[in-house]
């Protein structure tokens, strides 16, 4: 172990990954493929073609190679902010007291302030690639949304967002950043599409959900000519993306003669966690190394710790394909909690089946009071004011070091600290205030969620 690591670890220009990994080459158990919901038969290229582009399609598909080229377009965007920096925390390591040594991989860095833009530039090249005019796509808190504006701006393509109506209503700032970056901006449900307006008339005043402006912007997106749907998580695609925030920390830490014994992330849709991971878990499937790898989401939505591992549509107006993963039902409609990045019902295929596999060891829920306690202790002796997504990791990250010192280990700790904060500040004056509250849905709740599940069978 090197004594002297820096506060922080940073790679050279040239050192950013050229390739990123495709973790289903190597898993033991490959997911259960997608399935056509029309013809219960897996879905092929193009099934998924006029819905996302070719490449992307085939890469959605790709469970054969191990590494996929990162395009050298994308790697140059990469240059404007990554490599992003692994951080030592020696200040939090001293105001726990612990002996741990905690790390965590810092994504917040650019304007989007999270790790989807790795992914929305990627996606916006294979667009302008194809000779596509335009993408669609939804947002829930507004990160995603304003990545693809940002990597749509760059590109010079159109981009139409549908945006959550609440999260549209509380966070303006969001709107008007990717209207800055030249997209459309549209609060859902809207009255621009049939699903949309079957929503409106079924809930009036429905403040939305982000299945269903996924609905909205799929149908959209297969509609218009010259335009294609970008979705932020969930797909395989994405977190293939994403692996190029593992791969930098695994270098990062090669670096510097460590390797993490536990490595913490936050599960929404599961891409950060399995971009994140992807490369240690290529250690664990290779028997090369075992950390110990939790997911941790919130007790309003928590798929992980109490859905079922099924088949379920991606969204609430049934448009998109099956997919097997591990789900609340396409018809939950979380409480309308502050980290509005993890509140989807389902959960990335792959991460599913790394974690109904074992290769995910832990999966935990945490309430959100709990969870800006920590983001507040962080905020004030790391200085990062962080997202409240992020801060779930960031909460068992510090549970894990308080362990260590009642025990005395001096374990390696790895977080994801997938952003920032800055838009949440509505959040913080919640907590600041003692007037935010936590919810736990109670298994009644829960079963409304699983009776909208489809009857398939195994
Ligand atoms: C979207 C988002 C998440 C959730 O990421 P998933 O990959 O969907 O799990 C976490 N943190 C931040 C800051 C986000 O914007």
């Amino acid at each position: 172990m090197n004594k002297n690591v820096p506060y922080k670890i940073y790679l050279s220009e040239n050192e950013i990954p050229r390739q990123w990994y495709n973790v289903r080459a190597e898993m033991k158990n490959d997911m259960s493929p997608m399935l056509n919901p029309a013809t219960g038969k897996p879905v092929s290229v193009s099934d998924l073609s006029p819905v996302f582009c070719t490449e992307l399609a085939k890469q959605e598909l790709n469970n054969k190679d191990k590494y996929i080229d990162i395009p050298d377009e994308v790697v140059n965007f990469y240059k404007m902010y990554r490599p992003s920096p692994l951080i030592r925390a020696y200040c939090l390591e001293k105001e726990l007291g612990t002996p741990a040594r905690i790390y965590y991989k810092y994504e917040g860095g650019n304007t989007s302030g999270s790790h989807k833009l790795n992914s929305a530039i990627a996606q916006a090249y294979y667009a302008k690639e194809q000779g596509l005019k335009g993408l669609t796509t939804e947002t829930g808190a507004g990160q995603w949304g304003t990545a693809l504006a940002m990597a749509c701006g760059y590109f010079g393509l159109d981009l139409k967002v549908f945006m959550v109506k609440c999260s549209a209503e509380q966070k303006p700032f969001r709107k008007a950043v990717m209207e800055t970056y030249g997209a459309k901006v549209v609060p859902s449900p809207s009255m621009e599409t049939k699903v949309g307006r079957k929503i409106n008339e079924m809930f009036p005043g429905s403040s939305g959900s982000l299945g269903t402006a996924i609905s909205e912007a799929v149908e959209v997106a297969v509609e218009t000519e010259g335009t294609r749907y970008a979705l932020g998580s969930v797909l395989n695609q994405v977190l293939l993306h994403q692996t190029i925030v593992g791969l930098e920390s695994y270098k990062a830490f090669e670096k510097i003669d460590e390797y993490p014994d536990i490595i913490i992330g936050c599960a929404g849709g599961g891409s950060n966690l399995g971009g994140l991971v992807a490369p240690f878990v290529s250690d664990k499937i290779n028997g090369r190394h075992n950390p110990h790898i939790i997911a941790v989401e919130p007790a309003s939505c928590p798929s992980l710790t109490r859905g079922r591992f099924a088949y379920d549509f991606c969204d609430t107006g049934h448009v998109t394909p099956l997919a097997k993963m591990y789900t609340l039902g396409n018809g939950y409609m979380p409480s309308a909690s502050h980290a509005g990045g993890l509140r989807y019902h389902g959960m990335s295929p792959i991460l599913s089946q790394l974690y109904h596999d074992g290769y995910i060891d832990e999966a935990r829920s945490v309430v959100q009071t709990d969870v800006f306690a920590a983001a507040e202790r962080f905020a004030r002796v790391e200085g990062i004011l962080p997202a409240p997504e992020s801060s779930h990791a960031i909460k068992v990250a510090i549970d894990e070091a308080m362990r260590c010192k009642e025990t005395g280990e001096e374990k390696v700790i790895l977080f994801g600290l997938t952003g920032t904060g800055y838009f949440d500040m509505t959040a913080y004056m919640a907590f600041n205030s003692g007037t935010m509250s936590d919810y736990i849905p109670t298994d009644e709740d829960l079963e409304k969620g699983f009776a909208t599940m489809p009857k398939t069978e195994e």
